[in-house]
């Protein structure tokens, strides 16, 4: 290992390469790193961080109503600028990106601006300088990217989440196509910023794969803040004349809206980057095969984060980034656990979900137990709103064992990240029923739901 010029190189300075450089160096590997666009990467450039930046700013709008019930008064009509949300959004996002690099120099990784390609199972070019670099170990960490609808009539004029963070103004009218959580989350952005907002979406009910309480929950409530939720439909055509676009779709509509946003999924992040220069191999879907600890096929090359496509989450990454910098270089051999991941979809009202499904559990467990409660929040007593909570916890009626929660409404991701621990240390309904309720919450419904709402039997 010693003629290498590092120990580890790792392609990609998002969530998982970060993480997995620092942690390496920290054991005292020799590391380089290389970054076509920012540090940080999907998540604090473009993702997760903007996003929520965006959620904040969009719930506003709500919150200036509701302040009303309480008896404040507003002199006259809050106004929204757009354009102030956006730059305070880069002064942040330019920030963290200062800070990744920062830590990564600080732990004495060697940071290369520029596109890498693998040419070798121990090298890679570094395209900025043509030069090229050996390592005993590769890691790749280069993420996934948006799909693009191949083929359609007038695709050029869609723009996906790569783009969405950074529009010149806010659209009067939107569409957002695709039903997963990039599109869930912003036809609520766009919602709540006072934009006309339809979502468009191929399927029969949003959010595929998620609870299907929570799904029709959550389609009920968008429609009820005025987002016009249209399901089994597609885009076939679009035209532009001047600055507006007519969205054709196959059920025989025309849609104008100022902006079409595409948000139908993301492919792991592979094109140009030499793999089968090395044999790496990949699956349909272009995700990179891995073990269980991160290697590919090729001994000495390892991929962590969405170009395995695994769970494309931040935390996963990290995590994945993590068990393999401290695997190889820290003489720690762990391996990420994928079976029980909390995860929160920042819609409005917002979703956080861990575990089975009911669907799920029904195809697996043979007497189950479902506990359910769909109330109005206290704050949305006064405030008049008419908007849900929503608390489900399915359970293994034989073994008393928590097999999934699910919940809707107010900081449900916060409250899932919690429920997450106490799932992932194997609770029974009785560990819930036995816990004290703090009150007044919402989350009491939790520990106080006694009487199954079903039970199902085999
Ligand atoms: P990335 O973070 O994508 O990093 C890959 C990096 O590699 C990029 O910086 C890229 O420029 C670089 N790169 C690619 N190819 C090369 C090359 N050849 N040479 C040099 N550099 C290269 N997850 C959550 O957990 N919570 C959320 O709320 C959330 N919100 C999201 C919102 C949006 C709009 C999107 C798009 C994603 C969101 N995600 C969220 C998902 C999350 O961003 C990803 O799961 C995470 O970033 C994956 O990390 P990664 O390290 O695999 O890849
Ligand atoms: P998702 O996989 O969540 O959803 C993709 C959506 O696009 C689905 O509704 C899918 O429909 C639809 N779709 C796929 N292909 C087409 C097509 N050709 N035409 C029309 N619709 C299509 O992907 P996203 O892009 O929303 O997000 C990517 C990933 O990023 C997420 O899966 C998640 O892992 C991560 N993410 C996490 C967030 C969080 O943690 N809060 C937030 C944002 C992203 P169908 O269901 O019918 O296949």
């Amino acid at each position: 290992m010693d003629n290498f010029d590092y120990d580890l190189f790792v392609i990609g300075a998002g969530s998982g390469g970060v993480r997995a450089a620092r942690i390496a160096a920290t054991h005292g590997a020799r590391v380089g790193i290389a970054e076509e666009y920012r540090y940080g990467g999907t998540c604090v450039i473009r993702g997760c961080v903007p996003k929520k930046l965006f959620v904040y700013a969009s719930k506003f709008s709500e919150e200036f109503e509701d302040a009303q019930g309480f008896g404040w008064s507003l002199n006259g009509e809050p106004t929204f600028d757009f354009q102030k949300l956006i730059n305070a959004k880069d002064q942040e996002i330019a920030r963290l990106e200062s800070i990744y690099r920062r830590n990564l120099e600080r732990t004495n990784v060697e940071v290369h601006d520029t596109r890498a390609v693998i040419e070798g199972p121990n090298t890679v070019r570094l395209l900025a300088s043509g030069k090229t670099v050996t390592a005993g170990r590769i890691l790749i960490a280069t993420g996934a990217t948006p799909n693009a609808d191949q083929g359609l009539e007038g695709g050029e004029y869609v723009v996906t989440s790569n783009e969405v963070f950074n529009l010149d103004k806010l659209p009067e009218r939107v569409m957002v196509v695709g039903g997963g959580y990039i599109a869930v989350e912003f036809a609520g952005i766009f919602n709540g910023m006072g934009s006309k907002t339809t979502l468009l979406y191929r399927g029969e009910e949003i959010l595929r794969g998620f609870d299907d309480d929570l799904r029709a929950m959550l389609h009920e409530e968008m429609d009820k803040k005025g987002i016009a939720v249209k399901t089994e439909d597609t885009i076939v055509r679009i035209e532009k004349s001047g600055e507006v676009y007519t969205v054709h779709t196959k059920a025989g509509e025309a849609i104008e809206v100022d902006l079409v946003v595409s948000a139908i999924g993301r492919r792991p992040n592979i094109a140009g980057l030499g793999l089968e220069s090395v044999g790496v191999e990949v699956d349909a879907a272009g995700a990179i095969k891995v073990s269980a600890d991160s290697q590919t096929n090729v001994e000495s090359i390892y991929a962590v984060g969405d170009v395995t496509n695994r769970a494309n989450l931040t935390p996963v990454a990290i995590r994945e980034g993590h068990a393999f910098a401290d695997s190889i270089f820290g003489n720690k051999e762990w391996t990420v656990d994928h079976s029980m991941i909390p995860t929160a979809v920042f819609s409005q009202p917002e979703l956080g979900t861990v575990g089975m499904t009911q669907a799920e559990a029904q195809k697996l467990y043979k007497n189950i137990d479902i506990y359910k409660a769909s109330f109005r929040p206290m704050k949305n007593t006064l405030s008049g709103r008419d908007e849900k909570t929503m608390m489900k916890i399915i359970v293994d009626a034989d073994s008393d064992k928590i097999l999934g929660i699910h919940l809707m409404g107010h900081d449900a991701g916060e409250l899932i990240q919690i429920i997450g621990v106490t799932m992932v240390m194997g609770a029974t309904k009785a560990d819930y029923d036995r816990t004290i309720a703090v009150h007044p919450t919402a989350a009491e419904e939790l520990v106080t739901m006694r009487e199954p709402s079903e039970r199902i039997r085999s």
